[in-house]
């Protein structure tokens, strides 16, 4: 079977996403009608500025917060980088050392490894196979000192969930601000944000089928945090430069597309895609095995193994069929680096880096498509297997 480029969505699903046909339609009637400058006086910008915090409304009562602890912004990258270097700077006086994991996102990894540069001393947690970190680590590696952790809700290439509830319960009797890159994890599951004593919480709207280049830092009441954009004063000054009011209307409709019923109406669905996609390559007497932590880990992601099958390879040959996978995080694609999560897993030297692929089901993914997905995978993996 080969699947058409015309019948074919991509299975790629965690790199980014589609935007729902509502984004777009509500990105466009923004554009049409809603051109002022939230910050003009006039009541084009009136009419703008109204919409904005609406939006803002919209999505911080979904997530159970207030609507000013929510700071528009680019993006997941600019999320953490003014979460982790703010909170640096503002703490430098208390303690200089922060604690994260292994397994981040480069945009926090880097924004850590920048700190360094500056005489910040960072602790990056190790996981153990399947990836999962133990809360013991944390406890053990902070110190009177430690102003900052910094720990992922899920991991973008094997979809684990971390213990984020018991790290915010930890942190409860430590002073230290306490950031999540909640990236992945937003419109898959609930972000319980008060009950997990999370002070600031990175989002991107590109995950949930919103535009791309826009997201917002969550940052609770009361935390002081220097911006990390300068200028006018938009965001109550704490992130100057006018407002994409059209993505921002955009990620809003995505965010209002995801509720719990949604959320878990999708769950169920990407578990029974899982299981088609795992019985069918059993069926067909593939070697497969799942990288991460099946019991805590997001419902869209599939980090599968296939031994002796170069992942590489593999891709290419898919992507020539019209299926879109990836190795590891699309962020780092276009180098052929070898995943820095994965070998936080197993070690460098592993065979497993170098034969694992990130599968991710999302929007507009249909049975069917996937059934179709499955055989497909299944010939090509027998047929680069060494
Ligand atoms: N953090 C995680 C976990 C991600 O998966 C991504 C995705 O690319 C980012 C941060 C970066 O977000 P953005 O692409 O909005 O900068």
């Amino acid at each position: 079977y080969t699947l058409s480029l015309h019948d074919a969505l991509p299975i790629y699903h965690a790199a980014t996403t589609p935007l729902h046909p509502e984004v777009i339609k509500v990105m466009s009637e923004t554009m049409q009608t809603f051109f002022g400058n939230p910050s003009s006086i006039h009541h084009y910008g009136r009419d703008a500025h109204t919409q904005l915090e609406l939006a803002r409304q919209a999505i911080a009562q979904q997530l159970g917060v207030k609507e000013h602890e929510i700071i528009f912004n680019s993006g997941g990258t600019e999320s953490d980088n003014t979460a982790i270097i703010g909170t640096a700077l503002s703490k430098q006086a208390q303690g200089k050392h922060i604690i994260t994991t292994q397994i981040e996102h480069p945009a926090v990894i880097e924004s850590m490894r920048y700190l360094e540069g500056l005489g910040f001393e960072v602790t990056y947690l190790p996981v153990d196979q399947k990836g999962q970190l133990a809360v013991s680590e944390v406890e053990a590696a902070l110190r009177p000192d430690t102003i900052l952790v910094s720990i992922m809700t899920a991991n973008n290439e094997t979809g684990n969930l971390l213990p984020i509830a018991e790290i915010g319960a930890l942190l409860r009797e430590h002073p230290a601000v306490f950031h999540t890159d909640a990236v992945q994890a937003y419109g898959k599951i609930p972000l319980e944000i008060n009950e997990n004593s999370i002070d600031l919480l990175s989002i991107s709207a590109h995950k949930i089928n919103g535009p791309k280049g826009i997201g917002f830092l969550y940052k609770r009441d009361g935390l002081s945090l220097p911006a990390l954009l300068h200028g006018g004063e938009q965001e109550e000054k704490r992130r100057a430069g006018t407002e994409n009011l059209a993505a921002i209307m955009g990620m809003a409709k995505a965010a209002s597309l995801h509720t719990p019923e949604a959320q878990q109406a999708a769950a169920e669905q990407y578990q029974t895609f899982a299981d088609v996609l795992m019985d069918t390559l059993a069926a067909q007497g593939v070697d497969v095995q799942l990288n991460g932590d099946p019991a805590h880990k997001l419902p869209h992601i599939l980090n599968l193994r296939f031994p002796g099958v170069s992942s590489d390879l593999l891709l290419m040959k898919l992507d020539l069929k019209g299926a879109a996978i990836s190795t590891g995080s699309a962020c780092t694609a276009g180098n052929v680096e070898p995943s820095h999560v994965l070998e936080a897993m197993v070690g460098k030297e592993h065979p497993a880096i170098r034969e694992s692929v990130r599968v991710s089901f999302g929007y507009g993914n249909t049975l069917a498509e996937i059934e179709a997905f499955a055989q497909l995978l299944a010939e090509t993996v027998l047929a680069t297997k060494k």
